[in-house]
């Protein structure tokens, strides 16, 4: 518990507020007790969002949700254009460090560029699975567990799909295109963190 209490004080160095909830259900009900129904909602790819039923519990309460996830992938591209400037986006991080930067890797780069522009406000969910002790350690844990979870999720054609390992390759299936570091609020959002006291996601 030390060791998050430390996390929350160094993310609201960084300006950006965090909290902390023992569960995702708890989690779930603070992120719909702050999103009114006449809010558009963007959902970034996101297993832990996807664990935590937000969608539907969002769609049921009357907002506009706007999830690539949910769409055929003739309709991806359009959904995509729309959903980069909703009023609130949703999504987990790749990683988190304990001085608190938010670590992410993407291969669209739609989920990273949410998290700091086209929103007026953007909630990280973390689970404690995702906090490393620095940068070095957080880009390790997404390259050796994140994305060979992800290439085998996406049914990729990459190294790592089949061994877990990355190999840094150059597949034409590659997913790991954008590389991001957070390391402060950015500029025209307002960016909260809430850590959840559970593995969740890759
Ligand atoms: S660089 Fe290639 S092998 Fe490494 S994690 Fe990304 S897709 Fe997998």
């Amino acid at each position: 518990m030390e060791k998050i209490e430390v996390l929350i004080k160094n993310l609201e160095k960084r300006k950006i507020p965090a909290r902390y909830f023992e569960t995702k259900e708890a989690a779930a009900k603070a992120i719909l007790e702050e999103i009114s129904p006449e809010e558009t909602v963007t959902i970034g790819g996101s297993m832990t969002i996807k664990d935590m039923n937000l969608y539907e519990d969002l769609k049921n309460a009357g907002n506009k949700v706007l999830w690539h996830w949910m769409v055929a992938p003739e309709e991806r591209k359009a959904l995509l254009k729309e959903a980069a400037f909703t009023d609130v986006f949703l999504s987990s991080t790749n990683a988190i460090t304990e001085g608190g930067e938010l670590v992410n890797i993407d291969g669209v780069g739609n989920r990273v560029s949410g998290m700091y522009f086209g929103h007026k406000k953007v909630i990280v969910v973390c689970g404690i699975n995702k906090i490393c002790t620095d940068v070095i350690s957080a880009m390790d844990r997404v390259k050796q567990s994140a994305c060979p979870q992800n290439a085998k999720r996406m049914n990729l054609k990459t190294p790592c799909a089949i061994t877990n390992e990355c190999n840094d390759c150059l597949s034409a299936e590659r997913m790991c295109n954008i590389t991001t570091i957070i390391s402060h609020k950015p500029m025209s959002t307002e960016l909260k963190v809430y850590i959840v006291g559970e593995a969740l996601g890759f």
